[in-house]
């Protein structure tokens, strides 16, 4: 059946029955039953008498065959497991990656019904409107220098977004995208690993496409990229330029032996975080003021209360804007 689609995306015009059916060598009841299946899925296929079928295309399709083609990625994103509904992503790859699968795996979901972000807070993810996936990763790196694969997400999404959109969105450290201030972009690293060993690292990035409305208690902070420009953008396009920026911060990361230094510079460029007022949420909370990124990726905050000098690591806190 997709070869009948290749054959129809190949030829963009009309193509009979009749001509299909010999280019695959089966007959015209088989290339029937394969359009109609074809429309089951989604695929809007037009049938002209004495013309023959023609496929339409448009960027709605949003499955793992349209992701994966033209998808220029040589790992990430091979291969892509695509749900219509599911719990969460990350969980999916989970499972994934624990029956062995390889690096570069991901879990792509129309919907998530129990998307989370971190500490189990939830995440929206209603159908139709953003990408949400996960990407399975396989580095050798410590348990403890893993959040470096949160920053190096971010980096690869703001890269992904301001290539396809024109837009200019900021990264507030460690985990999230903003645009105009509000939430665009939750990244979600949970990992697989013993004291000293990772055994597979998890990212999951969630990205509100063509949202056009959030529900009550969300609507102050999260936006999507059809709020802030009016335009709607195709999620598939998205994903795979993320795909594309993500795998060749990775490579360089995994040449650099996982050290953030060659990132800081391009990280620091895109983050709002710094020079802001915070107030960080670890093990314990306190007021501070961002001052810098550390070579490591760690924030380096003057805490309010005793004006000392304190590095806060991404693993343990949120930050929240503002006194
Ligand atoms: P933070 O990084 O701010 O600590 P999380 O990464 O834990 O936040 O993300 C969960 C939070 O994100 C939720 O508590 C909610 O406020 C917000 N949120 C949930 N769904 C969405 C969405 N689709 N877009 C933007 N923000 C969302």
């Amino acid at each position: 059946m997709y070869r009948i689609l290749e054959i129809l995306r190949r030829e963009q015009g009309f193509l009979s029955g009749e001509d299909v059916g010999k280019q695959l060598d089966i007959s015209r009841a088989a290339v029937w039953k394969g359009i109609k299946k074809l429309r089951e899925e989604g695929y809007e296929i037009e049938a002209v008498t004495n013309k023959g079928y023609r496929l339409i295309l448009h960027d709605t399709m949003y499955n793992e065959k349209e992701i994966s083609q033209g998808l220029l990625t040589k790992k990430i994103g091979r291969p892509i497991y695509f749900y219509k509904e599911t719990d969460t992503t990350n969980g999916r790859l989970r499972d994934l990656a624990l029956e062995g699968s390889p690096e570069g795996t991901i879990a792509v979901a129309e919907q998530m019904t129990a998307g989370r972000g971190r500490r189990g807070r939830p995440w929206e993810a209603p159908a139709g409107t953003g990408v949400w996936m996960s990407i399975l990763l396989r580095p050798s790196i410590l348990p403890s220098e893993a959040s470096i694969l949160t920053l190096l997400a971010g980096l690869a999404v703001c890269q992904a977004l301001e290539e396809d959109t024109g837009m200019n969105p900021q990264i507030k450290w460690p985990n999230d995208i903003l645009l105009n201030g509000k939430k665009l972009v939750g990244i979600l690293t949970e990992m697989h690993c013993e004291m000293q060993e990772t055994h597979f690292l998890i990212v999951g990035i969630g990205i509100n496409v063509n949202t056009t409305e959030f529900p009550e208690g969300l609507r102050d902070v999260a936006t999507s990229l059809y709020i802030e420009s009016g335009r709607t953008f195709s999620r598939k396009n998205i994903l795979q330029r993320v795909l594309l920026n993500f795998e060749k911060l990775y490579d360089e990361l995994m040449k650099a032996h996982c050290s953030f230094k060659p990132f800081l510079s391009r990280y620091k460029e895109k983050c709002i975080t710094i020079h802001q007022d915070v107030k960080v949420l670890g093990k314990e909370t306190f007021y501070a003021h961002a001052q810098d990124i550390t070579e490591d990726g760690e924030l380096v905050v003057i805490r309010k209360d005793t004006g000392k000098r304190e590095v806060v690591f991404s693993g343990e806190v949120s930050i929240r804007g503002g006194k």
